[in-house]
């Protein structure tokens, strides 16, 4: 845990947030500035800054996460219509914050590509 990380705020549950899903790899809430109709921020337990700084022992949670990811569209009722994962890596991309993230969005169409 980072204390300076909002996200691992959010885990320890020192920042509420409406939880979307939780085990014991990851959690996931909705975000708090929705850019679609669902909006749901998934990260790992483990704090890691970016993508760029993982390492092969949290290929068991990324792969995880995914999957975790589907389920919660489904859960949702986003599957249907489809959605997008994102992740956003480093200051072109927009990241703002440093813990790994994929957010969910969906309920609504989607451009290609992205901005
Ligand atoms: P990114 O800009 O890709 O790093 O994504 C960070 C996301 O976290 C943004 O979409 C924010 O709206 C979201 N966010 C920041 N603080 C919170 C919070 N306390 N609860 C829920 N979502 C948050
Ligand atoms: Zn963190």
């Amino acid at each position: 845990m980072s204390q300076d990380c909002i996200f691992c705020r959010i885990i320890a549950g020192d920042i509420p947030s409406k939880k979307a899903h939780e085990d014991e790899v990851v959690v996931a809430f909705h975000d708090i500035n929705p850019q679609a109709p669902t909006h749901i921020v998934i990260i790992p337990r483990k704090h890691v800054s970016s993508l760029d700084a993982l390492v092969p022992e949290e290929d068991g949670a990324i792969g995880h996460l995914v999957r975790v990811a589907a389920q919660i569209a489904r859960n949702e009722g986003i599957a249907g219509s489809g959605y997008r994962l994102v992740a956003n890596c480093g200051s072109a991309a927009g990241q703002s914050v440093d813990h790994v993230h994929f957010h969910l969005l969906g309920g609504r169409a989607m451009r290609w590509p992205p901005g």
